[in-house]
């Protein structure tokens, strides 16, 4: 059966590879692309590519390839502009991390398109859903514009498996000289764990820890469970815990399919980073801690005592 398109028109879509693979976000915002205009999706890639990067199994038909290196904000909205001139594309879709929510919004002033950050889900006609009020409303947002640049919240719609033949291009654009380099820009951990933005296992840690001496209990949890740590924002703020670890409305916002948080009260700040978890599970010595509030999971109990408990459990298991 032929696939349907829900647009008639052309998508380009912005994948960040690493070691020459699409990340997790880009084989996601992939997906999205492919379920928007089923396979006819170009994929534009800068740097690094290996075959065609994995992205012929979510359905991308085309790959333009850029092969050096752009690694700059206003680069990589040059070089997207450039392909999507190149490909006649009316939509051109960004995974909502940080470097997409960076660039995206560049590319859609140089092409005086509309814009619509954070998307949720694939779009009703010519209208995006996105969350607003940090995740307690939706807006169904219209685009009127020929062109469309949008951005798709990270986890929000998952990897959908399509596969099909992938052709590779070489690419070549004018984008001028580096002029800042973000550090970060590629999504990395220290540790060897899953980057922060893309993890689907987080356990987070707050003051209820008490002080940065304790995390051997938070880190072993997050490695029986093939976790990523993260931390409120006081504990970031205090130097207990590196910055990029903070979640929250003033630090990364994920989504991941499962929230552990352990000794966090609950703030309203806190919970925009996270409550759009898949599954939250709460552990607090307060049975009135806001975060209960938002819990799937609660454990009214001390975080040293409780925290061992189920790390043993799992290692059982
Ligand atoms: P606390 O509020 O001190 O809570 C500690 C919790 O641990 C308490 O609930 C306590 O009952 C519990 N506890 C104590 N001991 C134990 C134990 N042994 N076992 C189990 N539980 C225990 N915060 C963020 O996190 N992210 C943000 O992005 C962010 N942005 C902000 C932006 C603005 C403009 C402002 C004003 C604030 C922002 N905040 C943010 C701060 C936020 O308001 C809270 O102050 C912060 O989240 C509290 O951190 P916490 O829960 O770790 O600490």
């Amino acid at each position: 059966m032929k696939k349907q398109k829900l647009f008639k028109m052309s998508v380009l879509v912005y994948i960040q590879t690493l070691e020459g693979k699409a990340t997790k976000a880009g084989l996601e915002v992939a997906s999205f692309a492919n379920k928007m205009n089923a396979g006819d999706v170009t994929a534009l890639v800068a740097g690094s590519l290996s075959g065609d990067g994995e992205l012929g199994s979510v359905g991308v038909s085309k790959v333009l390839h850029f092969s050096e290196s752009a690694t700059d904000n206003s680069q990589l909205s040059k070089l997207t502009h450039a392909a999507a001139n190149s490909v006649n594309a009316s939509t051109i879709l960004f995974s909502g991390n940080i470097e997409g929510s960076s660039v995206a919004p560049r590319v859609a002033i140089a092409m005086n398109s509309g814009y619509v950050a954070g998307v949720t889900c694939l779009p009703e006609g010519k209208g995006f859903t996105r969350n607003v009020y940090s995740g307690k409303a939706t807006a169904l947002v219209n685009v009127n514009s020929e062109v469309c640049v949008i951005s798709i919240t990270p986890n929000s719609f998952g990897i959908k498996l399509d596969e099909c033949e992938s052709a590779v291009e070489s690419f070549s654009a004018e984008i001028g000289s580096q002029r800042v380099v973000i550090n970060g820009f590629t999504p990395t951990s220290t540790d060897g764990s899953v980057p922060l933005p893309e993890a689907e296992r987080v356990v987070s840690a707050g003051r209820g820890l008490k002080g940065p001496e304790n995390w051997g209990i938070v880190e072993d949890l997050a490695s029986a469970l093939g976790a990523t740590t993260a931390c409120s924002r006081p504990v970031g703020d205090m130097g207990w815990r590196p910055h990029h670890e903070h979640v929250g409305q003033t630090g990364v916002t994920i989504r991941p399919d499962l929230y552990i948080a352990c000794g966090i009260s609950g703030a309203i700040q806190h919970l925009a980073g996270v409550n759009q978890s898949k599954v939250i599970v709460v552990i607090n010595t307060d049975p009135e801690a806001p975060f209960f509030k938002a819990a799937d999971y609660g454990i009214v109990g001390d975080v040293f005592d409780v925290l061992p408990k189920i790390t043993e459990a799992i290692k059982e298991l």
